[in-house]
């Protein structure tokens, strides 16, 4: 058996160890792990798409891993099997993360029917992004019924984690819609459902003027889908409320997607524009590889306005393409 065909069947069975030595694989970046990491992501793809994908987004201190943490023990306990993967492109600038730091989601982790993986570190966005998607796939084919993807409110990771789940989730908390807590606008736009966290104790009432308040600014959006209005849940994970609301709405939304196709539309869909940013990321690649000599010398010309961009550009790519 070759090692590809050894980590396919070992996978196909949940068995986790190969899960997460298969995520290994597609988080290396050593050519030949490539290779086998391509080659088992091929041999799998016919048994993913099975699961329901969510994304989870929300600033830090928002409660996400505590309510992520909640909600998959909510799940597992309905005989779920649930993964927990995240994108947390601060690792890549920082050299800190910020979803990673903490000890997280303590007894998830140890829930015999969860997978936990932290980020991918290192790269570019779009390089921690594709590990993702590829880590969905291989979630996927180990059974997991509902893969849960984590980022935080920075930078475009939130739209990358939109752009590969079928649901986006934004938490929010109690603070009141009027300044939408430094969420911008379009994070707002692109949620499927608003979840409005520490729903408890003195925050209580605060948290539900603060949903009304989203509501309302909600209904000012344009519906993303034909079938699905966004809506407001009220949730403590501190004391597990409102998962059961959260997890009706998500099969409402599954429910009312798959009844006009539009799951499937919207799957393939993000399937090709994952495939052109991957043409886009390795012709930058393969540029970069193969710097012309006289780059310097171009880019020279047009700090120094000499040469228009456009025409440096096109002069550098016609040489590249010779
Ligand atoms: P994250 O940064 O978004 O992952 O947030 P955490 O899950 O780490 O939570 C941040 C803080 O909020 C922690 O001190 C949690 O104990 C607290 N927290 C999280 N969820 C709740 C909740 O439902 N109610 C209350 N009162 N506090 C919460």
């Amino acid at each position: 058996m070759t090692q590809v065909e050894k980590l396919k069947k070992n996978l196909l069975t949940g068995q986790r160890r190969a899960l997460a030595k298969a995520i290994t694989l597609i988080e290396s970046t050593r050519a030949d792990h490539q290779a086998t990491a391509q080659k088992l992501l091929a041999e799998i793809l016919p048994d993913t798409g099975k699961s329901i994908r969510l994304g989870f987004t929300g600033t830090p201190g928002v409660g996400k891993s505590s309510f992520i943490e909640a909600f998959g023990l909510y799940l597992t306990g309905r005989g779920y099997r649930v993964a927990v993967l995240a994108v947390d492109p601060s690792s890549t600038r920082t050299g800190g993360s910020i979803l990673g730091d903490k000890t997280r989601m303590e007894l998830l982790s140890k829930d015999p029917k969860a997978f936990i993986r932290p980020s991918p570190s290192g790269g570019t966005l779009g390089g921690v992004a594709r590990r993702t998607r590829e880590a969905m796939l291989l979630c996927e084919a180990a059974g997991y019924d509902v893969v849960l993807i984590e980022t935080v409110g920075v930078g475009q990771s939130e739209i990358a984690v939109a752009d590969m789940v079928d649901m986006f989730l934004l938490m929010l908390s109690p603070g009141g819609g009027d300044d939408l807590q430094g969420i911008k606008r379009g994070i707002m736009e692109l949620a499927d459902l608003v979840i409005v966290n520490k729903a408890d104790g003195d925050l209580k009432a605060a948290a539900g003027r603060a949903a009304g308040d989203y509501k309302a600014a909600l209904h000012l959006m344009r519906p993303k889908f034909s079938g699905w209005t966004a809506g407001v849940v009220l949730a403590s994970a501190l004391k597990g409320e409102g998962l059961d609301q959260v997890w009706r709405q998500v099969q409402s939304f599954e429910a009312a997607l798959r009844e006009q196709g539009e799951l499937d539309r919207m799957r393939a869909d993000q399937a090709k524009a994952w495939m052109w940013s991957e043409i886009k990321d390795q012709m930058m690649d393969a540029f970069r590889a193969h710097l012309p000599e006289r780059l310097p010398e171009v880019e020279q010309a047009v700090m120094k306005g000499k040469t228009p961009p456009t025409a440096a550009a096109r002069m550098l790519l016609k040489d590249f393409l010779k």
